[in-house]
């Protein structure tokens, strides 16, 4: 990778053999490597077995999730706050592998509305719950830095799956958890 890298550099005009870039190939080959990580990640061994058989039926909710992800049309960086919420039918998940799962498809290229159901629908394959509601709200450098230059746009993608659907209460208490601070 490292000799595409230095290419790329001539290419944008500058010299690969200046000082200050002497090592940015192998530095940026390995900030590659780490920010796609989550194509080598396996969902079933990030949960590995952190299920547990509890009888409770309320909204479980982790807010506030911090992303990094990678836009698949730039290779820019897009970044905000994921929030996920579940309703279980018999089975919850041990809550840090939510950010661990958020994690195997964050690093990754990725369109923020794929990110967002990706997660969502491997949520609910894995505790087949009454329900699974996923938002993210991100900042797109490739929007900020370039082009139309709007530095505050948060887009915001959602992914409502089972009672989050279909259950107009639901969906209020989960939007009504997320915008609530603290
Ligand atoms: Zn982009």
């Amino acid at each position: 990778m490292q000799d595409y890298i230095k290419e790329i550099l001539i290419e944008i005009g500058e010299d690969p053999k200046r000082e200050g870039l002497i090592k940015t190939p192998s530095r940026v080959e390995n900030a590659l490597k780490f920010l796609t990580s989550g194509y080598k990640s396996n969902l079933n061994e990030v949960v590995n077995g952190a299920l547990f058989e509890v009888k409770y039926d309320e909204m479980i909710i982790s807010k506030d999730i911090d992303i990094f992800s990678l836009c698949e049309h730039h290779i820019l960086p897009f970044f905000g706050k994921c929030h996920v919420a579940y309703i279980p039918e018999n089975k919850i998940i041990g809550l840090s592998k939510i950010p661990r799962i958020v994690e195997i498809f964050s690093r990754r290229l990725q369109v923020q509305e794929r990110l967002t159901t990706q997660i969502a629908t491997s949520l609910d394959e894995i505790l087949k719950p009454k329900g699974v509601g996923v938002v993210i709200e991100a900042q797109h450098l490739c929007m900020i830095m370039r082009g139309v230059q709007k530095i505050n746009t948060v887009i915001t993608t959602s992914s409502l799956l089972g009672c989050f659907k279909d259950n107009l209460n639901t969906r209020a208490e989960f939007i009504n958890l997320i915008k609530g601070k603290g």
